[in-house]
């Protein structure tokens, strides 16, 4: 009996047959006094040894019920041990059970060719049943180990498939009830010169209150939109993309006296285009990117020192785009790095800086859907550059 584990079931700690016997062996040999002598110590040792004669009775027996493990002969007439083994591994229904060449041959050239062909180890003849029995059991614990994974694997894509739903659906759903409080709070603060100071007060706090959490829930269902939606790519203008997000942030560009440049003065200008490229993405999402990253180089200004923003895009020599955002603000410790990219995670108070700690995952979840990379370096008081990546147009369509 080959049993099965349900997907949704762990698999079982044991090898397949584990109640019946150790695991099932699939021993195929030409020569009858090796298979018998094989199976008969196979038997002794707990396994169930099933025997084969040749690669076409091996191939059928495969057919009739998979074994955990198979030893596999190398040189036997008319069907070779690698012939057998190119089959089993091109089958997606025995690709995975392991296979142990049995090789009289001791050169080197032999057995690359054995694991060339998809074996997983060889032994050499003549053997010592007790190395047989290691690389059995070696075989069988990577299967089992391999299974396991497999199944956590697929236990933590559902989690995670689940948790971006619930976020998604959370937030979507909360977003009506909360535009009706803004609305109502908003009617109520009209009226404020009716109430006292402590009422007015009061009042404040909720309305800044509820702001933020509009721009909380705003961002959350953001962020798992990206997710849950897959993006239309199209050939998209960065320089339009930029152009539009300059559009965008009137108000800070002017209240910081913020100078936002194309092109980084230090570099060589033949290495560098000063227009922004075309590439295949989602410009909407795109410009999520460019935003997010320009407005935190405009909101973590050192205090009294306007922002100046350097934007640059070069080619690397697999031909992706690496962009830069470079500003000299108020820099990101190197220990924080990795955890600005996280959700909600932030590094200066909300008081001083406002945020909801989502832009930059928001910009990794994108850029990673877009099949880049986004990373940042900085110094602390000196100014951060954020690069990230994307196919050039040519490549990604
Ligand atoms: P938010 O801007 O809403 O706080 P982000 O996810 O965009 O959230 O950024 C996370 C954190 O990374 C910020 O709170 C800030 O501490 C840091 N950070 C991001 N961009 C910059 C920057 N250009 N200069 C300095 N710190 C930055």
């Amino acid at each position: 009996m080959n049993r099965q584990n349900s997907p949704n079931q762990p698999p079982s700690s044991q090898a397949s047959d584990a109640a019946e016997s150790k695991g099932k062996v699939l021993i195929v040999d030409d020569i009858p006094i090796t298979l018998r002598m094989l199976s008969n110590m196979l038997k002794k040792r707990g396994y169930q040894a099933i025997n084969a004669v040749s690669g076409e009775v091996a191939l059928n027996q495969v057919n009739l019920e998979l074994p955990d493990v198979i030893l596999l002969d190398i040189m036997m007439p008319d069907m070779s041990g690698y012939e057998v083994c190119q089959q089993l591994k091109s089958n997606p229904k025995t690709a995975d059970i392991p296979i142990i060449f049995l090789t009289a041959v001791t050169d080197l050239p032999e057995k690359i060719q054995a694991f060339q062909m998809g074996g997983d180890d060889y032994v050499t003849k003549p053997f010592y049943i007790e190395e047989v029995i290691l690389r059995i059991e070696h075989q069988l614990t990577l299967k089992r180990q391999q299974k396991q994974l497999n199944y956590l694997n697929q236990q933590l894509r559902q989690s995670n498939e689940e948790l971006a739903q619930f976020a998604y659906v959370v937030s979507h759903e909360l977003q009506s009830p909360l535009q009706t409080m803004i609305g109502m709070i908003g009617l109520i603060s009209a009226k404020s010169q009716r109430f006292d100071r402590k009422t007015q007060k009061y009042l404040n706090y909720i309305a800044k209150a509820s702001d933020r959490m509009h721009h909380l829930i705003s961002d959350l269902l953001t962020y798992s939109r990206i997710e849950h939606i897959d993006p239309e790519l199209e050939l998209v203008d960065c320089q339009e993309i930029l152009a539009q997000v300059l559009h965008n942030l009137p108000g800070a560009i002017a209240e910081t006296g913020a100078v936002i440049s194309l092109g980084d003065p230090s570099l060589n200008p033949q290495s560098q285009s000063t227009i922004l490229p075309k590439v295949m993405g989602n410009a909407v999402q795109l410009e999520q990117v460019f935003q997010n990253l320009i407005e935190n180089a405009i909101k973590f200004a050192r205090p009294n020192i306007p922002p100046q923003i350097q934007i640059t895009c070069q080619a690397d020599a697999n031909g992706e785009l690496i962009f830069s955002i470079h500003d000299n603000g108020i820099g990101i410790d190197p220990a924080n790095f990795e955890l600005i990219f996280q959700v909600f995670q932030r590094i200066e108070t909300v008081k001083n800086y406002p945020g909801t700690g989502l832009g930059l995952s928001i910009c990794k979840k994108i850029i990673e859907r877009h099949g880049g990379k986004i990373w940042v370096e900085s110094e602390l008081g000196c100014g951060s550059t954020f690069y990230f990546t994307l196919p050039a147009a040519s490549n990604s369509s």
